[in-house]
């Protein structure tokens, strides 16, 4: 992959929760103690999430943190996801920002910026929002609307309840925003064996493929299936989590033609190594894959995100035909 030197990073589509660089290492709750005062009333986060009971006994994380990963507290189960359900804290939306750090780092008068991993992942951002500001609505007649990728560290508070980097990078559709801790790469690398660049970019794209879903009200529509059938939550759930990794691909597909806000392509080239890395991460982040490795064992049963085989191919297929609409996971389970 190459980037487009002349490309710009929009950094506004990024939050930068991390708190400032160089003072207070290991800052945990970047809002907490004081900081949530002036944000915008709580979220009932139960009464959005129909119940704190409801959703730990309907399927689990899949549904509130909807993403990719839960799967890193695979093995401690649910359990490990725990302090995500506090209810009645406040959203992320009142934590400071400061991107300040990030706006340095991308500026164009920084020839290092392709090689820093912050300003990099601006760029999937701005990429991936790039592709669906068009693609929603040639798709699906649907207007667009931008979702913003937070990055934290330690852990977070958001309208689904307060986070751990624990969990994975995660979409709140709350709040409408991805959330990530871009340590996580580093584990996605070294635990998971999904060591490349874009890999990171397939990271983001899932979560977006989330966002997607909460625009377009597929995730509402299988979060009431759940709770009609509750029996087959966790399929309902594999589902969802399948097609966010074919909308996935079906950005890859596309990304050499998304722009910035100039007009100017973002990527030079995308080569089939890349696609190779993102379809490798697909498959580290199957259930069975994760499974084994926590437990030795395998249980389809707990599955709420899909094999690695299937991970694999439903990104092959947003690939393959870069056509969203060829995205249908749920058959007519909806
Ligand atoms: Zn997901």
């Amino acid at each position: 992959m190459e980037f487009n030197e002349e490309a710009e990073a929009d950094t506004s589509q990024v939050k930068d929760l991390r708190g400032s660089p160089g003072g207070g290492g290991g800052f945990p709750f970047p809002q907490a103690g004081g900081g949530t005062g002036g944000g915008p009333g709580g979220i009932d986060v139960g009464g959005m999430l129909g119940g704190k009971g409801g959703l730990l006994g309907g399927g689990v994380v899949g549904l509130l943190v909807l993403c990719l990963l839960g799967f890193l507290g695979v093995g401690g189960g649910v359990g490990g996801l725990g302090g995500l359900l506090e209810s009645g804290t406040d959203t992320g939306a009142g934590a400071p920002v400061d991107n300040t750090n990030i706006q340095q780092k991308c500026a164009t008068s920084n020839p290092d910026r392709f090689n820093d991993r912050d300003c990099r992942n601006v760029y999937y951002v701005n990429s991936i929002q790039s592709y669906w500001s068009q693609g929603l609505q040639q798709n699906f007649g649907r207007a667009y609307r931008p979702a913003p990728t937070n990055f934290f560290s330690g852990a977070v508070r958001t309208a689904c309840g307060q986070a751990s980097s624990g969990v994975g990078p995660f979409y709140c559709p709350g709040d409408s925003a991805v959330y990530i801790d871009l340590t996580f790469y580093d584990e996605l690398a070294r635990r998971f064996g999904a060591p490349g660049q874009f890999a990171q970019a397939y990271v983001l794209a899932h979560e977006y493929g989330h966002h997607v879903q909460n625009l377009l009200g597929t995730e509402a529509q299988m979060r009431r299936a759940q709770q009609r059938d509750p029996g087959n939550a966790n399929q309902y759930s594999v589902m969802l989590e399948l097609q966010a990794d074919c909308y996935a691909g079906v950005w890859a597909k596309s990304a050499t033609a998304t722009t910035d806000q100039r007009g100017k392509p973002i990527f030079k080239t995308l080569t089939q190594q890349d696609i190779q890395q993102a379809v490798q991460a697909a498959g580290a982040v199957g259930d069975d894959s994760i499974q084994k490795k926590a437990t030795g064992s395998i249980n389809e049963a707990a599955w709420t995100h899909g094999s690695s085989a299937q991970r694999q191919e439903w990104f092959i297929r947003g690939y393959d035909t870069g056509d969203p609409k060829q995205c249908n996971t749920f058959g007519n389970a909806l």
